[in-house]
Order: C-alpha cells, then sequence, then structure tokens
C-alpha cells in the first residue's frame, strides 16, 4: 500500500520477556502440561501476595534505554479492574500512572522517526482455548511477564507499521531479552483523514503477519465504511475485523495503586550496571561495518538488521573478503531467503559453506551464475559448494571453447544480431544471454562479452 498521511497507525506491542520465572511469583514460564506452572498468587487466590521480578525489572529498564526513554527513577504498579475468566482476580497488574519508560523512539529506514509514547511491564492474563461447545483456560499464561510498548500515531501505512515491528522484535534479540519464537501480541489503533481520524482500536492480534493484515484490511474498511469510535476484533480465518464493543475510556478499567508491591526507586548504580551490558545495537553494528569494512551503507543496515544474519556474516568475514561476503549476503542469500519466504534460522546454513562458497566465487572459479544457483540450493539443504561444482562440472569455463559458443549464438539470432548492428545496446545483453544459457551459467561473461563483441565487428 502507498505511504500516505492520510492514515494514521499507533501500535501497542506487547513482547513477552525471557525470563525464567513470571512476574509476581516463582512458578516457571515454560510449561507444557496446561495448567501445571500456577500458585496462589499467579491464580489469584485470596491473601496471596505478589513479589516482582527483579530480572524483569531490569529486562524492562534495558529496553528503555535501548530505546532511548526518559526512565522513572521511581516507579509502582496498578491494577486495571475487569471482569473475564482469564484473570482470576478480576485485576490485572500493570503500571498506568507513571510508566517505566517514556517518550523514546525508533527510526525507520527512511528516516523517519517513530515515538514511543511509554513502555511499561505487566503480567500477561490465562490463555483462553477455544473449543466447539466451551472454552477452556490454561493458567500457565497467567502472570507471564510482559513489556508493553506503545508508539505514537506516526505510522502512516501497513508497511512503516511492519518495518518498525521489526525493528523492535531485532533489538528485542539484541538485547537478548526476547525468545524469537515467543509470541508478539499487539493492539493497534487505525484512523484515517476521510473519517476524521476517528480512532478505531483492534484488540489482541497475534504475530506480526496477522497485524500487518488486520492493519490493511481496516484501513480499506474505514475509507469504505462508516467509522465509529469503538474496539474491534480480528478474524483470521476470515481475514475480517468486527465491531466487539464501543470505546471504553481508561477511566472505565478503574485503576488504582496496587497495595501489596511497594514503590520502586532505582539507584543509579542500578541504571549505570544496565547500561554497560546493553550491548551493539543494530544501528552501530551497521555503523562498525561501514567504517572497518568498508562495504555499501544499505548493504550494512540490511545485514545488521537481523541478528542471526549479522552473527553469520561476523563469522564469514573473518575468512573471505567481507565486500564480496556483504554482496552475496544482500543481493543473494536474503533474496533466496525472501523468495522461499524462510527466516535463517529456518535453514542449515552455516559460516564454513558460504565461506567455501564465496571463496569460490573470489578466486573466479565459478561464474556468478552458478554462485546463485548454488545458494538457492543451499537455503534447501546443505551440501559442500566445492565438492558440488567438482561433482556436477560446474567451474568456470574461460577458454577457447566458447568461441564455437560465439559462433553459434551469432548463426542462430540473426534479428538479434541486426539489432545490434543497428545500435540497439538490449542487442548485446541478449547475446550474452543466449551464450550463457548454452553453457548452463558457466561462460565467462566478460570473455563472452568479449569474443562477442569482436565476432560481431566482423558479421
Ligand atoms: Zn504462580
Amino acid at each position: 500500500m502507498k505511504q500516505t498521511n492520510d492514515v494514521m497507525i499507533g501500535l501497542e506491542v506487547h513482547a513477552q520477556l525471557k525470563t525464567m520465572t513470571k512476574l509476581f511469583c516463582s512458578c516457571p514460564t515454560t510449561a507444557a502440561e496446561p495448567n501445571t506452572a500456577v500458585c496462589p498468587t499467579c491464580l489469584g487466590h485470596p491473601g496471596s501476595k505478589p513479589i516482582v521480578n527483579k530480572k524483569a525489572l531490569e529486562f524492562g529498564v534495558k529496553l528503555a534505554l535501548a530505546l532511548g526513554c526518559q526512565l522513572s527513577r521511581s516507579i509502582y504498579f496498578s491494577r486495571k479492574t475487569y471482569f473475564y475468566p482469564d484473570m482470576a482476580k478480576n485485576f490485572q497488574i500493570t503500571q498506568y500512572e507513571i510508566p517505566l519508560g517514556a517518550e523514546g523512539h525508533i527510526t525507520l529506514d527512511s528516516g523517519k522517526i517513530i515515538q514511543i509514547k511509554r513502555l511499561h511491564l505487566e503480567e500477561d492474563p490465562a490463555g483462553l482455548i477455544h473449543e466447539a461447545n466451551s472454552v477452556l483456560i490454561d493458567y500457565n499464561r497467567s502472570g507471564i511477564p510482559l513489556c508493553e510498548i506503545v508508539t505514537e500515531p506516526d505510522l502512516h501505512s501497513p508497511d512503516e507499521a511492519r518495518e518498525l515491528m521489526n525493528k523492535l522484535m531485532n533489538i528485542l534479540l539484541y538485547l537478548e531479552i526476547f525468545e524469537q519464537d515467543s509470541v508478539i501480541k499487539a493492539d493497534v489503533n487505525v484512523s484515517v483523514k476521510a473519517k476524521n481520524f476517528t480512532r478505531v482500536e483492534i484488540k489482541n492480534i497475534t504475530g506480526f503477519k496477522e497485524i500487518e493484515r488486520a492493519i490493511n484490511y481496516e484501513v480499506i474498511r474505514q475509507q469504505q465504511e462508516t467509522v465509529v469510535r469503538e474496539t474491534r476484533g480480528w478474524e483470521p480465518g476470515k481475514g475480517i475485523t468486527f465491531s466487539m464493543r464501543t470505546k471504553e475510556t481508561e477511566e472505565d478499567y478503574g485503576y488504582i495503586i496496587e497495595p501489596d508491591l511497594p514503590m520502586f526507586t532505582f539507584e543509579q548504580s542500578f541504571i549505570d550496571g544496565i547500561k554497560k551490558q546493553i550491548p551493539e545495537l543494530p544501528q552501530q553494528r551497521a555503523q562498525r561495518y561501514v567504517s572497518k569494512y568498508k562495504i555499501d551503507v544499505t548493504d550494512a543496515k540490511i545485514i545488521a538488521s537481523d541478528l542471526a544474519v549479522a552473527q553469520l556474516f561476523d563469522t564469514v568475514v573473518e575468512k573471505v573478503n567481507p565486500v564480496l561476503a556483504s554482496k552475496w549476503f544482500r543481493r543473494e542469500l536474503l533474496r533466496v531467503l525472501n523468495l522461499k519466504n524462510k527466516q535463517l534460522r529456518e535453514t542449515q546454513m552455516t559460516a564454513d559453506v558460504l565461506v567455501e562458497l564465496f571463496s569460490l566465487l573470489e578466486q573466479k572459479q565459478i561464474t556468478d551464475r552458478i554462485g546463485q544457483q548454488i545458494i538457492e540450493r543451499l537455503v534447501d539443504e546443505i551440501f559442500s559448494p566445492k565438492e558440488f561444482v567438482v561433482q556436477q562440472s560446474l567451474g568456470r569455463v574461460a577458454d577457447e571453447s566458447l568461441s564455437a559458443v560465439c559462433d553459434k549464438v551469432i548463426a542462430e539470432n540473426p534479428q538479434a544480431v541486426a539489432d545490434y548492428k543497428n545500435g540497439v545496446e538490449k542487442a548485446l545483453k541478449f547475446l550474452i544471454g543466449k551464450a550463457m544459457a548454452l553453457t548452463k551459467g558457466q561462460a565467462d561473461p566478460v570473455l563472452i562479452n568479449k569474443l562477442l563483441e569482436e565476432k560481431l565487428q566482423k558479421v
């Protein structure tokens, strides 16, 4: 969808923090059997008392600092009252009046700054499992630590929303406070100029792809239908949003300060300690690539924007030319992954096979065309590129045999030859392509080019 300021999108992203135990009790965060990781606190039994997980606080502070937020020196928790089976104590412990962090930002590739309005910690409610005639409740999720990151409605297209989510996810992974496979949920607010920016919130969408689909759908719906201020749900099976209720305001939740938890004041030494733990983030990593390896700025940004890709790149460039490696990472490896709709971690790719492949290219033992074919196969299955080239006789051809190939191409394509003679530049490219196809991509394209030009002078 084209970017336009006629659309305003804001995100409230809920990311699960990678702690061993829950936010307010010592139940484990990883349990397979439903309702096995539970205790009086996360089941909301009367008289049970919450105790804050220090690790979750540290992770929240870490993220707030990495996003450039103003950090609140003192924080407290509040009760958000609501009645629903997913929260047995009828309130969720969250932060309302003073968030852990505020006024941060994430910069998009275009240079556009998306403001982070607030960042706070809260507990996850239980999971509801909908069956044919009943709903089952799994309280294992109840009390799992979440960090909620709220953006200003600075996003103007579903594409920008996706880029922001990818950037945020990448920062969470760099900070090692988020498990790659854990669920990301979001509430999204969407409004369009044509309807006076009447704000509609879509609640509880799970997963990046669904979030993007829901935004896409909602933008189009709002442009076509009457829009009222309301809360909607997302139905992934049908690919539609549906009305849930007219929008409640935050006041309706009757927030009160959580009386069972103290106010927390962060010592400067605590904050300094966490600052020291913040690793090199994607932007800094990209800058390092440019200054250390002299690679293209865009290549550097794209490689650094995926931690797994960046880590693989770091290992590979210890052994091969970084400029060559960066080009192949961005233009080929990432292209093929994208084409096959795969993440790097879903493949068996290792630094060793890429070093082998890039060395073959560096030493001109194979052509770029063959290199591309090999990388396409490596994404599906792992093998030794060196052995593969020998077995399949795929080595680069740059000998007198190419002369005959060029003669054949000229003889078989009289129209292209005539076009070339009439000054049509593209005709030569066409003929080179034919010669490359005849040699199954193994011919040295530079030599083919030279031979064809020589021979065409004499035709
Ligand atoms: Zn518990």
